[in-house]
């Protein structure tokens, strides 16, 4: 499908008025509109940015895929503002068994962190387009706890599917400005709801099969969950879970370039993190001074994350500091804005530092080594 001009607006709302129903339908309506008319629109989440669309009507989910120039067989997310939604979307001889165990089981989780970040797959009702599901029996579905997702679904009254607002394999948006940056052009309004509060994407959970498996690490960590859901796993490349098809990845999304920056990342790690990123970055400060001595005449941006190892700024060397003190919730809030800000100074490289894989680590480490294209760097 060819991809039209279409001159890009933000639609700025006024944070203070959020809970004043007349003052966000009338901000919200030209967004609601487009939507209504099967083109997609950016919306901010908790997580990241959003290109949201009608999840139930093919052609308007069809523009997500030609917008973001994402590869057809990764599925979508599909947002919703409350449980009611969920009939619909899900297979109706699923939600019939709300007495069963299994059901009971979705039931827990959903009240302990929905609206929340974090999506769950279900079996699908026939009506979900191919295009959300890319062909797969399940659908994962989210309700976000950002305000404006929530109202942007409730006046539009269907659900919304949503991937990242990005052009595919550049990193997520976390601010309106950065969807602004690569979908310019290409949607009429995007809804400026302020940085996301999380800054990744959510966890994406699998709930149909036994033990429950974590198919993306993300907003919702594996600790909250084992609290709800003891059995739960995190998946992982070199673990074989029953009920998963070995031969295609377990979330197809997994398979692709993601979250890369135009520069090479080059990810520092250690053998054994400490949970501590501080002192991780202590531990690998002389291999990357010696990295950044041997490169006299690159031009290096490093992201640290603490302010006690930073180096002396030279001519091609400069740092961006994602946290004073290695606090994990800031350097997964920061991010993606930060590699966004690494590559808009043109360097040949971006270095950054390994985290411990724990805690909100886990999703920190997924993203950073697949900007990093898996490769690893190990000293100490
Ligand atoms: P994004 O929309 O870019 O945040 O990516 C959504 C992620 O959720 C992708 O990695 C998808 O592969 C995954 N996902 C969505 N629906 C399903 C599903 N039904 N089964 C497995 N993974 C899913
Ligand atoms: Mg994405």
């Amino acid at each position: 499908m060819s991809q039209k001009v279409v001159l890009s607006r933000i639609i700025s709302v006024d944070r203070a008025r959020y809970n004043e129903t007349e003052y966000l339908t009338e901000a919200l309506s030209p967004a609601v509109e487009a939507l209504r008319a099967n083109q997609p629109v950016g919306m901010p989440t908790e997580t990241v940015y959003g290109l949201a669309a009608n999840a139930l009507k093919s052609e308007a989910v069809q523009q997500i895929y030609t917008v973001k120039n994402r590869p057809s067989d990764n599925p979508l997310i599909v947002h919703i503002c409350g449980a009611e939604m969920l009939s619909g979307l899900v297979d109706p001889a699923f939600l019939s068994q709300r007495d069963s165990q299994v059901w009971r089981r979705y039931q827990n989780v959903m009240d302990a962190f929905w609206p929340g970040p974090l999506t769950i797959l279900f079996p699908a009702a026939k009506e979900v387009p191919v295009v959300v599901t890319a062909g797969l029996k399940t659908v994962g579905i989210r309700f976000p706890s950002h305000p404006l997702s929530q109202a942007l679904i409730h006046q539009a009254g269907f659900p919304l599917a949503a991937p990242s607002a990005n052009l595919s394999g550049r990193p997520s948006p976390t601010t309106a400005h950065h969807v602004l940056t690569d979908l310019h052009g290409r949607i009429e309004w995007i809804v400026d709801g302020g940085s996301c509060a999380f800054g990744l994407e959510s966890t994406v959970l699998d709930l149909t099969i036994s033990p429950p498996v974590i198919l993306r690490p993300g907003g919702i960590t594996l600790q909250q969950l084992r609290q709800v859901l003891p059995d739960v796993v995190a998946h992982h490349k070199d673990n074989k879970v029953d009920g998963v098809d070995e031969s295609r990845p377990a979330t197809p999304g997994m398979k692709y370039k993601h979250y890369a920056p135009s520069a090479p990342v080059l990810l520092f790690a250690r053998r054994s993190p400490s949970l501590d990123a501080v002192e991780n970055s202590k531990a690998l400060l002389p291999a990357i001074k010696a990295y950044v001595d041997a490169h006299p005449s690159s031009a290096i941006v490093r992201l640290t994350v603490c302010k006690q190892t930073r180096l002396e700024p030279r001519e091609g060397y400069r740092e961006i500091v994602l946290t004073e003190d290695g606090d994990l919730a800031t350097i997964a809030q920061r991010l993606f804005g930060a590699l966004r800000e690494a590559d808009e100074q043109h360097p040949d490289v971006i270095i950054a530092e390994a985290t411990v894989e724990d805690a909100e680590g886990m999703a920190i480490m997924n993203r950073l080594s697949k900007a990093a294209g898996e490769v690893l760097h190990y000293f100490d």
